[in-house]
């Protein structure tokens, strides 16, 4: 007798982040009259691993993390994208993530594919001893995925440098030689580069930037609200500040900070590094997250988590102009609304590029075994965001369609060109 196996149910929930991604997949596949045999290809991933890792912490007891790595795609070069510890992962997200990650390098014109890794763990409640053994253990898991030429880590949410320090350290121990190239977003000392850990942020205000200019937009004139106050939301809001915007709101998990006449950021970003958080923050009035995506700026930049807007709140947007830092703030069913209502989205796979960008500096300095100036480092991944914002604003007037299918216009288009180059299938 043959067994039968149960299909999985068709995912109906418009939270799940892979569902929305599928959603602007398919309308940008539409639009690009992308053949059947591609668009199979191209909407699973080409792999993914789920693996148990037991650790043990600090109270003697062992205790076991679900790890997650997906490939995506490697079509066009080895596959990239960061490594997030957070109790939020699971496999849907890691593929989203993964996804979104091969159209990012897509658009932005860097020879990798898109790949995401996760493990479910709060970071927060684990102690350094612990974070280490935990991320040696998923490298050890991960040894045949991952590799220079192979797939390549990098820092997400809950990760950092020294993460990457320890995967680097792991990995070059396993394959018994230096591979600093396995990882990007390690600390300087270990082969990371310059201008990485501002590289998101940079690239952000790069595309606010760029946005500005074609919405004509004075920038001193210019309000912002930046939800989130992690590595994207504060250098996002420094380095748009620095253009002369006013930022009258920022955000993190203790809640949302608001003042009409501007806070001053560099101070804001002493506030945390000194107290961890904006908890107790004084220089704004205190309003909810929701409030402050709400408020009446100029431009938003969701530089927190996923879903933040959704077709629930879309339509009190006020905001003229939207700049993507973190990875899928908008729900698809939100996409429509924003359009509809004139608002320019930057979407995510262009506005928070710039770090991925870096990142593949990062990963050519190590193998040429050569460091560059932060200034030329800068100065490229300047030049790579803005070409492919002036690209994408080109595709998205050319189809009369948003700046978001644009980029995934351009991203898929890509992606289907070198498969068919290549005749994989
Ligand atoms: N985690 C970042 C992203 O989502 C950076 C990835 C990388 O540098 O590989 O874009």
């Amino acid at each position: 007798m043959k067994l039968k196996f149960k299909e999985p149910a068709p995912i109906t929930d418009h939270s799940n982040p892979l569902e929305s991604m599928m959603e602007r997949f398919d309308e940008a596949a539409k639009i690009l009259g992308l053949d059947e045999s591609t668009y199979n290809a191209l909407k699973s991933p080409e792999k993914a691993v789920i693996v148990s890792l037991p650790v043990t912490m600090d109270n003697g007891k062992v205790q076991v993390f679900q790890g997650y790595r997906v490939i995506h795609s490697s079509k066009l070069g080895p596959s990239k994208g960061g490594v997030r510890y957070s109790m939020g992962v699971n496999l849907d997200e890691v593929k989203a993530l993964a996804a979104w990650m091969t159209w990012k390098c897509a658009v932005v014109g860097i020879p990798y594919g898109g790949g995401k890794g996760g493990i479910q763990c709060d970071p927060r409640e684990m102690s350094q001893g612990e974070l280490e053994r935990l991320t040696r253990a998923f490298v050890g898991a991960m040894r045949d995925v991952i590799g220079p030429e192979r797939d390549i880590p990098a820092p997400d949410m809950g990760t950092n440098p020294q993460t990457m320090a320890w995967m680097m350290d792991e990995y070059s121990k396993l394959s018994g030689q230096a591979s600093p190239a396995v990882v990007t977003g390690k600390p300087l000392v270990l082969g990371g580069s310059l201008g990485r850990v501002e590289a998101t942020g940079r690239g952000v205000m790069v595309s606010a930037r760029s946005a500005m200019a074609k919405l004509k937009m004075n920038p001193s004139e210019s309000t912002c609200a930046v939800q989130g106050f992690g590595n994207v939301g504060s250098i996002s809001a420094k380095l748009i500040e620095r253009q002369g915007v006013t930022i009258v709101a920022i955000s993190d998990i203790s809640g949302a900070y608001y003042n009409p006449d501007g806070l001053d950021i560099e101070e804001a970003i002493k506030y945390v590094t000194k107290h961890k958080s904006l908890e107790g923050y004084k220089a704004g009035k205190m309003i909810s997250n929701d409030e402050l995506l709400e408020l009446d700026v100029d431009i938003l930049v969701p530089a927190a988590l996923e879903n933040q807007i959704t077709e629930e709140n879309a339509s009190r947007i006020k905001a003229k102009l939207i700049v993507e830092g973190a990875n899928g703030p908008t729900a698809s069913t939100a996409d429509d609304i924003l359009e509809q209502n004139g608002i320019m989205v930057v979407p995510d796979i262009l506005a928070n590029a710039g770090g991925v960008s870096v990142s593949y500096f990062e990963w050519v300095q190590n193998r040429l075994g050569y460091f560059w100036t932060e200034e030329r480092v800068n100065r490229r991944a300047d030049r790579v965001m803005k070409q492919a914002f002036d690209n994408v604003y080109k595709v998205a007037r050319k189809h009369k369609c948003s700046m978001r299918t644009a980029a995934y216009i351009v991203s898929i288009k890509k992606v289907a060109d070198t498969s068919s180059l290549r005749g994989i299938f």
